[in-house]
């Protein structure tokens, strides 16, 4: 039966980080949404995740780094060492003159801690209804509505429909229709441990990544300090080869770290074995809108984690789309495609600056010898690279 309470209203689909910054966006701009997740709950893994200036300044606009802000740990560096040597290459300081510059200081946090406290806003503001337990299976338009499907044979109207549904999505699939993600041959194990069993506290509230051939490993703290982030990455050579199964396996990883430090090796008993995640991305490309439904995050642009922005882009989005449907009235498909054009090629450039910096910070041989001999004629304050990126957008 078709449920159709406010014919205005936005339908979101997903309720990951993009799908509830977008219902609090639209909140905080005055509008209704629903947001339809298809998982039985809400939620987040349990790791870390690092938020640049950029998003930082978005989330105070939503009004949920207030309730963040305890648990936050603020960035006084981000370091980058030699994982061949343990040498520091270069850093960048987070202090004064970032904050001046960028207008907000850096920040890693918990995913939980970032995902319940938008849920949290999510749940205090009338204008949003959250559905748990709603896969998405199709959607057609009806005169200026969108009609959503769902696997339990439900359908909700909308004026919009905005797919927040993730890597995977099925509003892609239908959109767009480009098939699977690229798996770039990288993977990557996590670990959250607590701060007293770290050995190496040198670098506490640092970001720190150990980068070497085909490797990299980052720690950070979470939850005001108590605990540390552990992630290890490797760009799996047997992939490289053309063995697509089983690739990037324990023993993989720790052949690839063998050629590193024993400090750096040792670190690699903070992050689990018995999981590990298989890294994708895709090349960019517009088209994310039909009618009046439109792609967000990463099933509009899944990007590697290089530069720590997928989830960053995603709240730029959400601030960016609903700026444009406050301003477009009743005219939906302008709004949505003046959004596309806005966001298309801010999040093409992450993903491709993304590789690019993988492939800097995977180096061997001479392009290692060049990166560590450039990296070392930068200052602390040398911002150039990244100030397209931190410096952000307006809300
Ligand atoms: C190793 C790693 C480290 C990362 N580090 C960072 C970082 O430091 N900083 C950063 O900004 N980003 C980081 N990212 C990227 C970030 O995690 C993602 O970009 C972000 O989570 C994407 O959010 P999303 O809401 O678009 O998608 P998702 O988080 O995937 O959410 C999609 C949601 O949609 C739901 N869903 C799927 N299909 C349907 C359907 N048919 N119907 C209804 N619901 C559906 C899913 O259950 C899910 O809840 C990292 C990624 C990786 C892999």
């Amino acid at each position: 039966m078709l449920k159709k309470k406010d014919p205005r209203e936005v339908l979101v689909i997903g309720g990951g980080i993009g799908g509830v910054a977008t219902a609090l966006a639209l909140a905080r701009r005055g509008m209704r949404s629903q947001v339809f997740e298809k998982a039985s709950e809400f939620g987040e893994i349990g790791y870390g995740i690092q938020q640049g200036p950029n998003a930082y300044r978005m989330l105070d606009w939503l009004g949920v780094m207030k309730d963040l802000e305890p648990q936050a740990v603020f960035t006084r560096n981000l370091i980058l060492i030699d994982a061949l040597t343990d040498r520091e290459l270069t850093r960048i300081s987070c202090g004064d003159v970032f904050r001046k510059h960028f207008r907000a200081p850096y920040t890693v946090v918990h995913r939980r801690d970032l995902h319940g406290a938008m849920l949290e806003a999510c749940r205090k503001r009338e204008e949003i209804t959250l559905h748990t337990s709603k896969e998405l299976v199709g959607f057609t338009e009806r005169g200026k509505s969108v009609i959503a499907s769902f696997a339990d044979g439900s359908e909700y109207e909308g004026a919009a429909l905005i797919g927040a549904d993730g890597l995977r999505s099925r509003m892609r699939e239908i959109i767009i229709g480009d098939g699977a993600p690229r798996a770039a041959g990288h993977v990557t194990y996590r670990g959250v441990v607590p701060f007293d069993q770290v050995k190496d506290r040198e670098h506490f509230d640092d970001m720190v990544i150990w980068i070497g051939p085909r490797l990299h490993f980052v720690q950070y703290r979470l939850r005001g300090g108590t605990v540390m982030n552990n992630v290890a990455t490797v760009a799996s050579e047997k992939f490289a080869r053309g063995e697509r199964r089983d690739y990037g396996g324990p023993d993989e990883l720790a052949e690839v770290f063998s050629r590193t430090t024993p400090h750096v090796q040792e670190m690699l008993g903070y992050v689990g074995k018995d999981k590990n995640w298989v890294l994708h991305d895709r090349e960019p490309r517009p088209g994310w809108t039909r009618g009046n439904a439109v792609l967000l995050g990463d099933a509009a642009h899944p990007t590697l984690q290089y530069l720590a922005q997928g989830a960053c882009m995603a709240i730029e989005d959400a601030v960016v789309l609903s700026g444009m449907l406050e301003k477009a009235g009743s005219e939906i498909n302008a709004a949505l495609q003046a959004y596309e054009k806005e966001r298309y090629l801010r999040a093409a450039r992450v993903t491709i600056t993304s590789r690019i910096f993988g492939d800097i910070i995977h180096a061997d041989g001479g392009a290692r010898d060049l990166r560590n001999h450039l990296l070392a004629q930068r200052t602390p304050e040398t911002f150039w690279e990244v100030d397209w990126l931190y410096r952000g957008i307006e809300a």
